[in-house]
């Protein structure tokens, strides 16, 4: 038995806005206009499903399902809850509460599922929550041998709760970052993401452009650009303390787990400790095998820095060209939708 990760879309919250074109989504086709969403499979060969695990389900997502298999995934997790990445979670739920009479697990951080509660409120008695916590293994009881580990991030002021993802299976480790702009992680995180094979990360934009909420693939500083004038009024704007990055992530009621997570990755970051300020940053310190790039826009690099929005094939060219000359030796995926990854 195999396990894959199928890309069931790839696009940002509005990969093609109602009236534009955009050169890296194809508008003739609707599953490229779904928003980023992946599912886990266990296949025996590539097709029959025996085990599915959605991770994110915006626009499109439900689509996908229908299309390709038309089953009911076993459980969906949940990196933050904007809409882009919550819509289609109402219409699985509801399948499956009319089809079993069961609830339906969904997992995620409390502030996410709280914030998702509000534009779902008629979903709550039919969903079994699992609360993810900073740091905290989760045996995936939907997926036998299959674990989990939340971590937190900073993706703005409206997305309560925001996190990673990351699932371990046997001996591979399966990262999807969410949208972020800053991974709120301590030392000992770290380490325990060394050699990640394969990571699924935000790529909305290729040079910084923090007010997006989002981080870019590479600071041009890295490649021997002059450093970008956005990402270093950004950082002068917040100050030194960092207490702000955690304020989404943290809930009014004191919990132990929750604070005690953000007191040491405070006190880690007051002492010098350094963030990642972008993919290639991120990938380069966990030591990543392989990273998809997905909600790609590029809006930013166009409006703010004049670079072209690219296609697939050239975004993927742009990062992989600029890590050989960093000596970088994470590969970099732009994948299409339907894209299957086999990792087990
Ligand atoms: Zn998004
Ligand atoms: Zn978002």
């Amino acid at each position: 038995m195999s396990v894959f990760i199928r890309t069931n879309g790839r696009g940002n919250a509005w990969p093609v806005p109602l009236g534009k074109e955009h050169p890296f989504y194809d508008k003739d086709n609707f599953e490229d206009l779904a928003n980023a969403s992946f599912s886990i499979i266990q296949s025996p060969d590539k097709t029959t499903i025996e085990r599915e695990l959605l991770i994110d389900a915006g626009h499109g997502a439900i689509h996908y399902l229908i299309k390709h298999g038309n089953r009911i995934p076993d459980a969906i997790f949940l990196t933050h809850p904007h809409i882009d990445h919550t819509l289609s979670i109402d219409w699985v739920v509801q399948s499956h509460w009319r089809q079993k009479g069961k609830k339906y697990s969904v997992y995620a951080s409390p502030l996410c599922w709280e914030q998702t509660l509000k534009s779902f409120p008629q979903i709550e008695h039919m969903v079994e929550f699992k609360a993810l916590l900073p740091a905290k293994t989760v045996q995936v009881a939907e997926f036998e041998g299959m674990q989990l580990r939340f971590y937190p991030v900073f993706h703005g002021e409206s997305a309560a709760g925001a996190g990673m993802l990351l699932f371990e299976y046997r001996n591979k480790k399966i990262l999807f970052t969410g949208d972020i702009l800053l991974p709120l992680l301590r030392k000992a995180d770290y380490s325990y993401l060394q050699n990640c094979d394969v990571v699924y990360t935000d790529a909305n934009n290729r040079y910084p452009y923090p007010n997006s909420n989002h981080w870019s693939v590479l600071r041009p500083d890295l490649i021997n650009e002059p450093p970008s004038k956005y990402l270093n009024d950004w950082l002068k704007s917040k100050g030194n303390k960092l207490n702000w990055l955690i304020r989404p992530n943290l809930p009014v009621k004191f919990n132990k787990t929750v604070h005690g997570y953000f007191n040491q990755f405070l006190s880690e970051s007051y002492s010098g400790h350094e963030l990642s300020l972008s993919v290639f940053d991120f990938v380069r310190k966990i030591n990543a095998k392989k990273a998809f790039l997905v909600h790609y826009s590029g809006a930013e690099d166009y409006k703010y820095y004049e670079k072209n929005i690219l296609n697939t094939q050239k975004l993927a060219s742009f990062a992989n060209e600029k890590a050989l000359q960093i000596d970088l030796n994470t590969e970099f995926v732009v994948p299409k939708v339907g894209n299957l990854e086999h990792v087990y």
